[in-house]
């Protein structure tokens, strides 16, 4: 079997996902496989990447890092850099989720925290890649005591009406499970433990071999 069966990310996590499932021997056998996924997938990121960075001007790289892999993370982006950060367990998260974490590191680049501008950046590439609908961006501030008497701003946001950040997600204390109802979450969301352990075992080992290959034009930490 070649990369050809790889066309899409969704076919990429989908292989990801039952790769996981085999028994070890079976993994060995799939092992050409799981290379030539890694291939396709960086391949589709790239194109992502590129869209986005060709249409809003901007200059990034990508890596897989498994070096920064803490637990719960997705990506990371170093803004002073132009560096993206991927962590490769996000593919056993479905394809929605790749996209939904590369736009929010993507919208990093040019706003390196979690403020309104952050949000609105962010809602622009979820839409011009059809993530989102189109749609107005409209903001609410709320002022509320802090238990000392001081005050405290929070903003909302909303998209057509509808609430889409609320005050609690502007913080850079967001938990929680990405949703296909609000995908502005990925980037800072956990990836589910399980997912992390199948990840690790599984993929490590085979990505290096990928990388090795040199066949795919971007940098690996390991
Ligand atoms: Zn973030």
């Amino acid at each position: 079997m070649t990369q050809e069966r790889f066309s899409t990310l969704e076919e990429c996590c989908e292989f990801a996902t039952q790769f996981c499932l085999l028994t070890p021997k079976k993994k060995l056998e799939q092992k050409d496989n799981m290379v030539a996924m890694h291939i396709a997938l960086a391949r589709h990121i790239d194109e992502l990447i590129n869209r986005v960075c060709t249409r809003h001007d901007l200059e990034c790289q990508w890596e897989w890092n498994y070096g920064l892999c803490w637990r719960g993370s997705a990506g990371r982006c170093n803004s002073h850099l132009c560096l993206i950060s991927l962590f490769p367990n996000i593919v056993f998260d479905g394809a929605n989720y790749i996209r939904d974490v590369i736009l929010h590191e993507l919208a990093h680049l040019t706003n390196p925290h979690h403020r309104r501008r952050f949000w609105k950046t962010n809602i622009a590439y979820l839409q011009e890649e059809g993530l989102l609908p189109e749609g107005e961006v409209t903001k609410e501030e709320e002022v509320v005591e802090d238990r000392w008497g001081g005050e405290l701003k929070y903003h909302s946001l909303y998209l057509n009406g509808k609430l889409i950040v609320d005050r609690w997600e502007m913080g850079s204390s967001m938990v929680g499970r990405i949703t296909d109802h609000n995908p502005l979450l990925a980037g800072n969301c956990k990836v589910s433990s399980r997912s992390l352990e199948r990840g690790a075992r599984a993929m490590k080992a085979i990505i290096r071999e990928a990388r090795d290959n040199k066949q795919l034009n971007i940098k690996f930490v390991i």
